[in-house]
């Protein structure tokens, strides 16, 4: 059996099916309702029409690249030269599958924590490598880990850790501290951290979002990745990025060029732009979505449904015993036919199999009117 076979399909693909067969509201896949910045849509059109549709340079566009590193100074405190220590990729995805590729091979270990996004857990096995996986657990408004099963994570053939902050599907932020606990022990055992910043720009709390490789001693051995898919709604133009020390770049690189060479030039050109100033974008987007954030979580804590704290992303969990289930996995497949809304169960996102198994997470990245029309649904069904 190859390495991702036992995968099979994601999770997101069979909810977002069950969604289109039953016609429930859909507050599964991470797929934003609203369109993305005008001015940016209006510069991928100009794109396509000025001809840049051949393939772009295996690193990205130049102009793409000068923007990812001068928001990542200004906005991060880390300087990259763009030339060298800055990647484009096909998403986060391709990008986080490369660099386990170019760091891992078999006998690796890869520390992560649970709950972990889907595409970790392959990228690992692509590369013939094991996962140590460490938990984090509902705590008084965050979630938390344990600094020993941390500790007892690493050893002597811990090759990377992955850090994935604001945290899907958990929502949570890492906080100063426990980044500096991260970082020590990365230094400690010389693992490279890869970080997943995708959902950087959303965050709602009084708790900023910090980045791993602008802590002492980490920019040098930090692979830093983010995409366009969540600051601007562009789920589907698959516009990522890594930036790190040159050799280490170099090495996700070489993987890169194999995987997909290059792509999605006018896309890039339009990113490059968003990039240049998202903050009037951002502003009131962000806002909305802490709205809609409150909307949800009211209602439903308003029906007696256990909600999750969630300081970050545009995901919320609940406890599905709640509604008188003990399987979350039962009850999102039930959940289309008996309420008409679609959630994904968190429990696939856990290796371990007890600590989600009762937790189902909703996006509301969609409209205000469907989050509250799926809001409304789930408290009559409570
Ligand atoms: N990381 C996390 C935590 C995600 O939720 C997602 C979902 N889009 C990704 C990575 C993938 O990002 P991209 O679409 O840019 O590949
Ligand atoms: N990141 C999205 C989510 O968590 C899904 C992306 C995907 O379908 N691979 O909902």
């Amino acid at each position: 059996m190859s390495a991702v076979e036992r995968f099979g399909n994601t999770i997101f693909a069979e909810m977002t099916e069950l969604a289109r067969r039953t016609g429930a509201l859909d507050l599964g896949q991470g797929t934003p309702d609203d369109p993305g910045p005008p001015g940016v849509l209006e510069r991928a059109r100009g794109a396509i029409t000025e001809g840049m549709n051949q393939y772009p340079p295996t690193r990205g566009l130049p102009s793409l690249r000068e923007a990812v590193a001068r928001r990542r100074a200004a906005d991060r405190g880390t300087e990259y030269d763009p030339e060298r220590e800055v990647l484009i990729s096909f998403g986060a995805t391709e990008a986080i599958a490369s660099a386990l590729l170019a760091l891992c091979g078999p006998g690796d270990e890869v520390v992560m924590f649970e709950p972990f996004y889907d595409s970790y857990g392959a990228g690992v096995a692509l590369a013939g490598a094991r996962r140590r996986v460490v938990t984090l657990r509902p705590g008084p408004g965050r979630f938390v880990f344990a600094e020993d099963e941390l500790r007892a994570a690493f050893g002597p053939r811990t090759r990377a850790l992955v850090l994935n902050s604001p945290h899907n599907p958990t929502g949570k932020m890492f906080d100063r501290r426990e980044l500096e606990l991260i970082a020590a022990l990365c230094v400690e055992h010389d693992v490279v951290a890869i970080t997943d910043e995708v959902y950087e720009y959303l965050a709602f709390g009084d708790v900023p979002h910090l980045s791993l490789a602008a802590l002492p001693g980490m920019r040098s051995r930090t692979l830093a990745v983010s995409s366009a898919g969540k600051t601007f709604c562009l789920t589907g133009w698959k516009i990522g990025w890594l930036c790190g020390p040159a050799p280490l770049v170099d090495a996700v690189h070489a993987v890169k060029q194999y995987l997909t060479f290059s792509g999605s030039g006018p896309f890039q050109a339009a990113v490059a732009e968003g990039l240049a100033d998202p903050g009037p974008w951002l502003g009131p987007y962000r806002e909305g979505l802490r709205r809609r954030r409150d909307l949800l979580a009211g209602t439903l804590a308003e029906a007696g449904v256990r909600c999750l704290p969630s300081q970050g992303t545009y995901y919320l969990q609940f406890d599905t015993r709640s509604f008188g289930y003990d399987d979350a996995g039962e009850f999102c497949r039930d959940l289309p036919r008996r309420a008409g809304v679609v959630a994904i169960p968190s429990g696939v996102f856990y290796d371990s199999a007890d600590t989600g198994r009762h937790l189902a997470r909703l996006s509301f990245c969609k409209s205000e009117a469907t989050v509250s029309a799926a809001a409304g649904r789930l408290a009559d069904f409570a």
